[in-house]
């Protein structure tokens, strides 16, 4: 029971972020616990070399599962099966919708208790302790388990860590799906303006609030986002004004990011916010108003009308490089 099972979400041809953190935290977990990480790939065609990989970040094996891709219910199936087998005594996953959904299937599927949003594991008297922020991030309430636990993980919460272990063994599993399990099909993949770039991965955000504006007014943050390399976050206030879609809404109702620079122009900086960017390694914020809340959790404060100041530095970003 001391093994952990790790879901690692693939799609066209590489892993996701979140994922690797995932595998990553569960290996350091299972070692504490005297057993081992194994991750769990469902897709389909997916090459042994690849899914092999996964051994780098700590798996100490993979097993692979042909079914469709994206979906929940495939791979409830093939975990639900590997909790069946015996052996393991939780499940770890990396965040994000795909994650939330498989996770709390699975922990009907296999009456196992299951906690979201989690941003710390710990070990203690050899069964793991999940801890998950409440009240707005005010406070963290820890979850132990009667008997198997699935911890899914807020978005970033898990570093990215290679061991340097090298490839992991692959083992082929078939799976007989569940006649409902294989009901739902994906019809498409689509991206949103905005959606292009993965703003979970993304190392330079440039986030615009209310204080653009009108809609056309993220033209200044996706001008210097684009000569940075970077991607556009959005607060909830403009997505709810139609402004910019909702894939690109930070903070308690949208994403967690945890970027090397996240420039906020425009935004007032509301805790609802805030527990979204407040990870990022370096903050940086317009605003007009030397009183913003924003400027309280900033690195660097800039106070001046971002219509003077976003070309400015998009010009300047420029001119350094050439
Ligand atoms: C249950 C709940 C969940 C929520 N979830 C989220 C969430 O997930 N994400 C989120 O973002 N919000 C969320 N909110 C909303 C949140 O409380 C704030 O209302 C929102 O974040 C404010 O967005 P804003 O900063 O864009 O707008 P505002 O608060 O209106 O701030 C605009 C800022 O722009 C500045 N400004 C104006 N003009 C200029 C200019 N020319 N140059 C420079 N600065 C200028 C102003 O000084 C002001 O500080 C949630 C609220 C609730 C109740």
């Amino acid at each position: 029971m001391s093994n952990i099972l790790v879901y690692a979400l693939h799609y066209e041809g590489a892993f996701n972020k979140n994922s690797l953190g995932a595998v990553a935290e569960a290996s350091r977990l299972a070692g504490e616990l005297g057993g081992e990480a194994h991750a769990v790939v469902v897709g389909q065609g997916i090459a042994d070399d690849l899914a092999a990989t996964l051994g780098n970040y700590g798996a100490k094996k993979v097993i692979k599962a042909e079914a469709p891709e994206g979906l929940a219910g495939p791979v409830i199936d093939v975990m639900g099966n590997l909790f069946d087998g015996g052996g393991y005594g939780y499940a770890v996953f990396g965040g994000g919708l795909l994650g939330f959904e498989i996770g709390a299937g699975l922990a009907a599927r296999v009456d196992a208790g299951v906690t979201m949003e989690v941003t710390g594991v710990n070990v203690e008297g050899g069964k793991l302790v999940a801890e998950r922020p409440i009240l707005g991030d005010s406070s963290i309430s820890t979850s132990r388990y009667k008997g198997k636990g699935i911890i899914i993980a807020r978005l970033n919460a898990f570093e990215v860590k290679e061991t340097g272990a090298g490839a992991a063994a692959v083992e082929d599993v078939a799976v007989e799906f569940k006649p409902h399990s294989l009901k739902a099909q994906m019809v498409t993949r689509g991206e949103q303006r905005g959606a292009d770039v993965n703003i979970e991965d993304a190392d330079i955000l440039v986030a615009g609030g209310r204080g653009l504006g009108k809609a056309e007014g993220f033209q200044l943050c996706e001008d210097l986002a684009g000569v940075l390399g970077g991607a556009v976050a959005a607060t909830r206030a403009v997505v709810d004004a139609g402004w910019y879609p909702y894939a690109a809404q930070i903070g308690q109702t949208g994403k967690s990011v945890a970027p090397k620079l996240y420039l906020a122009a425009g935004i007032s900086g509301a805790i609802q916010h805030k527990v979204g960017m407040q990870a990022s390694e370096n903050i940086v914020a317009i605003n007009k108003d030397a009183n913003a809340p924003i400027f309280e959790f900033s690195d660097l404060g800039i106070v001046g009308d971002l219509n003077k100041i976003l070309p400015k530095l998009t010009e300047a970003v420029k001119a350094r490089k050439g």
